[in-house]
């Protein structure tokens, strides 16, 4: 038996035709924010293109059973499914690294006819590194496939991502996420309730959530100042902003976290569901309050306060200025 995967159903069925109808891509990368199950997609696509029984992915086949044991981070335990491991700086993939999988990826599978390479994480792959996986993206041994997991797809350079097939991964719905909190992770049905609403359909947020007292923290003003935004309180917006002015880190996080309420009260004119920011609530009570004009240029503010923020530009001034922009 496969665990349920939560949301993402469109990927899946695409994954499965694919492999029904023997025309899986060589190389394809799974792109959308950290949490929403990338790894699972990487390898729930390894396990489709591996499985020797009849409706693939099984859940029954020796390949399946093994890949069922991979938990995606430290245990491996089929041969020929390979997690390529993070090298060098930031976290990329060394030109080193890559060599050694192009060097490997000529010699034949173990068990099955296939062989599949995962990098997952991919949004520090300097273009060196790129570069001399280009030729193996191009134009690889028929028995491998290339799996990438990216939070954005031009992570790529454009003559990598030509050569990929990109499968964007979406947030699930508030009731699935809450499900999955229960079912899979047992979670209390109160403890599901609250971080599935607050956590914009990322599973892996929503309980990253429940074990983060200063995340928590962060999505309560990230509510008041969405709040406060939508009734125009001025003290009230100066006052949330001041308060993360002696840490450069969590300003940014609460600017990144405004911008997607911003993003979500705006989408919610037209549709009640695809919601990514932190409370949906506040972001009710925004949206009839906004003009696409004050979005596009309270929006502009938000991501020029990030970029500042990144910049090393005085936080204290940064938040000034954004607390003016947002009135
Ligand atoms: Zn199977």
């Amino acid at each position: 038996m496969i665990p349920e995967i939560y949301g993402n159903t469109p990927v899946l069925h695409l994954i499965r035709t694919m492999r029904s109808r023997e025309h899986l891509p060589h190389a394809v990368l799974f792109f959308g924010q950290r949490g929403m199950g990338r790894r699972t997609l990487a390898r729930y696509f390894a396990m489709t293109a591996l499985c020797t029984g009849d409706h693939a992915p099984c859940g029954e086949c020796l390949s399946c059973r093994k890949l069922l044991m991979d938990d995606m981070r430290d245990v491996h335990p089929h041969p020929d499914v390979i997690w390529v491991e993070h090298s060098g700086k930031k976290r990329g993939f060394s030109v080193d690294t890559v060599r050694a999988v192009c060097k490997d990826a000529i010699v034949a599978p173990n068990d099955g006819d296939r062989k599949i390479y995962i990098f997952a994480d991919c949004d520090n792959m300097d273009i060196r590194a790129q570069n001399t996986l280009l030729k193996l993206t191009e134009e690889p041994p028929p028995h491998v496939l290339l799996v990438f997991t990216a939070e954005h797809r031009n992570a790529f350079l454009v003559t990598m991502l030509s050569r990929m097939m990109p499968i964007a991964v979406r947030p699930c719905t508030t009731e699935e996420c809450r499900k999955a909190l229960e079912e899979q992770h047992k979670c209390t049905a109160a403890d599901a309730a609250r971080a599935s609403q607050v956590c914009g359909g990322n599973i892996g947020r929503a309980l990253q959530y429940l074990e983060d007292e200063d995340m928590q923290e962060m999505t309560r003003q990230v509510a008041a100042l969405t709040e406060a935004i939508a009734k125009r309180q001025q003290y009230h917006i100066l006052h949330i902003l001041s308060r993360y002015e002696s840490d450069r880190q969590k300003a940014a996080e609460l600017v990144r976290m405004l911008d997607l309420q911003l993003r979500d009260a705006l989408v919610m004119r037209y549709v009640k569901d695809n919601l990514t920011g932190a409370d949906a609530a506040s972001a009710g009570t925004l949206s009839p309050t906004l003009t696409a004009a004050r979005t596009e240029q309270m929006h502009r503010a938000v991501q020029d306060a990030y970029a500042a923020l990144q910049a090393s530009v005085s936080v204290r001034l940064v938040l000034a200025a954004l607390g003016g922009a947002l009135l």
